[in-house]
C-alpha cells in the first residue's frame, strides 16, 4: 500500500499496480479517528496543529505504512513537517509537488519524476487513465443526479466524489460499487428540501454535517474540493488534467469554478468550512469579498459530531437564507 497525504496524479500507482491510499480517507474513516490524532499528540504534535496532519500521521504508524507521497507543494504548510517526522519513524517520503503557477513543464517533470520513481512509462500511466476516466464519468453522473434531478444526498454526494482521490484502494470493486448505487438512484424520488447550499472548503472533519443539514432543511448541491478530487474537466492529457484540477493552486481559480457551479446549480447559500489552525482560513476573506450569495463561515477541530454552537449558528443562516427566498 502506498499512502498519499492529498490527491497526486492516481494515474501513475495504478499504473504501476500499487495500492493506493489516501491518508486523509483512511484517518476519516477509522472506527476511532479521535484515537489517531491522540496518539500524535502523545507522540509530541502540538495541541495547535490542525487535526487532519496529526490524523494523517496516526494513520501511517496504526496501518503500518512503509511509503508515503508527500505533496509539498499545492496542499499544506505543514506536510514538509510531517514527512520529516515520518522519515525519523522509518517511512520512506516521495515528495511531489504542484508548481504555484501551474507551470506546463515543472508539473510534466513533476509527474515524470514519479512515474519513474514506480517505474511506469507513459503508455502505461496513459492506459490506466482511460481505465480511471470511466470510472470518474460514472462520478460525474452521481454530481449531476444530486443537482440536475436532487436524487442523491449531500452526503452521497460528498462520500462518492472524496474516494475518487485513491478509488477506496480497488477501481474496479469501486466501479461495481458506483454501478449498484446508480441503478438505485436513477430510480428513488427526488428530495424536496426548501434550501439548496454549495459546500466550499476542504473536506468536514465533523462526521454529521450532511445529515444534520438535511434535517433542518438544506440539502448540499455542490461539493467543491470534493468535486475537484474526481478530475470534473475533459482534457487532452494528463498534464492538463492536473493543471485545471483547482484544489492545488490559487484561491481565484477556485472562486471561478464556485462562482460558476453556484449559478449552475441554483444555490441559495454557501457553508465556506474552515479547519482549526489551517493556514486556508486567511482565504475566508477573499471568498467573503469576491462571492455574491450569503456565505456562513464554520470551522471544525476534531472529528466528531457537530457541536451545539455551531448548529445553532447554522440554523439561524437557514432561516436567514429562508426568509430572502420568494415564496
Ligand atoms: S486542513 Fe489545512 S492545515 Fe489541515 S491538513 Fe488540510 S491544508 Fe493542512
Amino acid at each position: 500500500m502506498v499512502g498519499f497525504t492529498t490527491t497526486i496524479p492516481l494515474e501513475i500507482l495504478i499504473a504501476a499496480g500499487r495500492p493506493p491510499a489516501d491518508l486523509n480517507n483512511l484517518f476519516i474513516t477509522d472506527p476511532d479517528p479521535q484515537g489517531l490524532i491522540e496518539e500524535a499528540e502523545i507522540a509530541g504534535f502540538p495541541r495547535n496543529i490542525c487535526g487532519w496532519i496529526k490524523g494523517l500521521y496516526g494513520t501511517v504508524l496504526r496501518h503500518g505504512i512503509g511509503e508515503v507521497i508527500a505533496v509539498t507543494e499545492g496542499d499544506c504548510s505543514n506536510t514538509q513537517a510531517l514527512m520529516e517526522v515520518l522519515c525519523l519513524q522509518g517511512v520512506k517520503t516521495i515528495p511531489f509537488a504542484y508548481p504555484y503557477d501551474r507551470s506546463r513543464e515543472t508539473l510534466a517533470l513533476e509527474i515524470r519524476k514519479l512515474s519513474d520513481h514506480f517505474g511506469v512509462s507513459a503508455a502505461q500511466v496513459a492506459e490506466a487513465r482511460a481505465q480511471l476516466e470511466r470510472v470518474r464519468a460514472k462520478v460525474h453522473e452521481i454530481d449531476r443526479l444530486t443537482w440536475d434531478e436532487n436524487r442523491v444526498s449531500g452526503e452521497d454526494n460528498h462520500l462518492f466524489q472524496v474516494c475518487t482521490s485513491d478509488m477506496k484502494g480497488d477501481p474496479a470493486a469501486f466501479e461495481r460499487e458506483i454501478d449498484e448505487f446508480l441503478r438505485a438512484a436513477q430510480t428513488r424520488a427526488p428530495f424536496s428540501e426548501s434550501l439548496r447550499l454549495a459546500y466550499i472548503g476542504v473536506p468536514p472533519i465533523i462526521t454529521n454535517l450532511y445529515p444534520s443539514l438535511e434535517e433542518m432543511g438544506a440539502r448540499v448541491v455542490f461539493n467543491e474540493t470534493q468535486r475537484q478530487f474526481s478530475m470534473p474537466y475533459a482534457t487532452a492529457d494528463l498534464v492538463e488534467q492536473y493543471r485545471r484540477y483547482t484544489y492545488p493552486y490559487d484561491v481565484f481559480s477556485r472562486l471561478d469554478d464556485i462562482e460558476e457551479q453556484i449559478a449552475l446549480r441554483r444555490v441559495d447559500g454557501v457553508i465556506h468550512y474552515v479547519q482549526s489552525f489551517c493556514f486556508r482560513q486567511i482565504e475566508d476573506l477573499i471568498v467573503r469579498k469576491r462571492l455574491k450569495v450569503p456565505i456562513l463561515t464554520l470551522e471544525g477541530d476534531r472529528p466528531g459530531p457537530l457541536d451545539a454552537r455551531s448548529r445553532i449558528r447554522i440554523e439561524g443562516f437557514l432561516e436567514m437564507l429562508k426568509a430572502r427566498k420568494p415564496c
